[in-house]
């Protein structure tokens, strides 16, 4: 560590930067400073922190002007040690709450012992969370590890493709999406990505991705036929507004795939992990899809991701079609091991009933500029009925309230799955005065 930042942090919660040594590595054999040096090292600011940031990093995010240094259950601190309710989560991926002990015991505990092998060998946590996956649901009982949404949604459209050439169909590649969707930024799910904002000027995409409304059973009908690989669809649209489809849709999409030999691809990368009081969204409907992909929240935090798929699909990987270095890392499966524990020992039910609170409180805000909400569980958005949702989350901001814009009208809320009665009745109270005031 000679020479590095290292961090920590004071009473006050603001971040304490220190600065190399002078002659660190020389002179001293930790590179630390003392105890006595550490209280006159530099306190790092939001502004100082924002502009090295705009200095050195790609400008390629819409990121807010303060810099997140610590957290703790539904709360974060800025560096300029201002506490904010954190309602966004990482987008839907702190799922049970900032340093959440159990994790952070997981995430010890492995750190210990081995942090990363590869692939080439077995690794015990790997193996523990793919059983705990694979038990968790009726017929998905393979699981690939990979380290985010877009690598887990290019595995199924890969495994998908392949099915049908091991199958002796390889002129099976047309993959069904939905106008409005995401799958993620690598060429693949850019592909399956129904918003062409998101593909222009990245072209050529790979080919054979055809999209239809996203809840349109006739439309659906009409497009599946023998030439159809595989139906690829989130259970609820995340990135689209928190869009749910109509009832029976997800029902209609099985019994099409079934009829006519397709794969039907779930992305749960939003929606998975008890985000929406189920483990997986689509245990809501009593459909069971033949692969669907997970990230997010699976670890709570820390990056993995992973495909779980049929017996008989997931066979047409055989050693060498597809890999990761990274993926089903150590630590990251170790948390997510701890992630599920923590769901399945009583969380989802807590979700449920918190999902049902934060919806009656967006429901009823007082100001004429709210415009109902909607959404399952723990992922919610409150309608606006002005183009104002930048400047609520801009004036939320400025509250201690963290939430999402998604476009003009929709403000999106995924706090961590362990968010309290109380943290909810304060947001709605906040997320009040920020739309009143934007
Ligand atoms: N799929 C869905 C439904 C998502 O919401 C996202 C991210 O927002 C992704 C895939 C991409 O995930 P990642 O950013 O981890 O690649």
């Amino acid at each position: 560590m000679t020479g590095a930042r290292g961090a920590l942090l004071s009473g006050s919660s603001q971040l304490l930067l220190l600065l190399p040594e002078r002659g660190a590595g020389s002179g001293s054999r930790s590179g630390f400073r003392s105890g006595r040096e550490r209280l006159n090292c530099r306190l790092m600011t939001n502004q100082e922190l924002v502009q090295r940031a705009q200095a050195v990093l790609f400008q390629n995010y819409r990121t807010q002007p303060v810099a997140l240094v610590r957290g703790e259950g539904t709360w974060v601190w800025d560096a300029d040690g201002k506490k904010y309710l954190d309602f966004i989560g990482g987008i839907a991926t702190v799922s049970v709450g900032h340093a959440n002990a159990r994790v952070r015991e997981a995430l010890f505990e492995q750190a210990r012992l081995l942090w990363h092998a590869s692939n080439l060998y077995v690794t015990e946590p790997q193996v523990r969370l793919a059983e705990k996956l694979t038990k968790a649901t009726a017929t998905l009982k393979r699981a690939f590890f990979c380290n985010s949404g877009t690598e887990a949604n290019e595995a199924m459209i890969k495994l998908a493709r392949h099915h049908h050439v091991v199958n002796g169909q390889p002129e099976r590649i047309e993959i069904l999406c939905f106008n409005n969707s995401f799958h993620g930024r690598t060429l693949g799910s850019l592909a399956a990505t129904g918003q062409p904002k998101y593909q222009q000027g990245f072209g050529p995409l790979p080919q054979g991705f055809r999209f239809v409304d996203y809840g349109d059973a006739t439309q659906l009908e009409r497009a599946v036929g023998p030439q159809t690989c595989a139906v690829l669809l989130e259970p609820l649209q995340g990135e689209a507004g928190v869009v749910p489809p109509p009832q029976g849709y997800l029902a209609k999409v099985r019994e099409l795939c079934t009829k006519h030999g397709a794969i039907m691809l779930l992305d749960e990368v939003q929606t998975g992990m008890g985000r929406t009081g189920k483990l997986f969204a689509h245990q809501h409907t009593g459909v069971e899809p033949d692969a669907m992909s997970l990230a997010k929240g699976i670890a709570g935090g820390m990056p993995l991701g992973v495909m779980l798929a049929r017996e008989d699909l997931a066979k047409v990987f055989t050693p060498g079609t597809h890999a990761s270095t990274f993926g089903g890392n150590p630590l990251a499966t170790a948390a997510a091991s701890a992630v599920m524990d923590l769901l399945q020992g009583g969380l989802l039910e807590h979700v449920q009933r918190a999902g049902e609170r934060l919806a009656g409180r967006l429901s009823s805000l007082k100001t004429p500029r709210a415009a109902g909400e909607r959404g399952m569980g723990l992922l919610r958005a409150l309608l606006l009925s002005e183009d104002l949702a930048p400047k609520v989350v801009a004036q939320a901001r400025e509250l201690g309230l963290l939430v999402n814009a998604i476009g003009e009208r929709v403000i999106r809320l995924a706090p961590p799955l362990t968010v309290s009665e109380s943290e909810i009745d304060r947001a709605a109270e906040l997320l009040e005065t920020a739309v009143s005031r934007a």
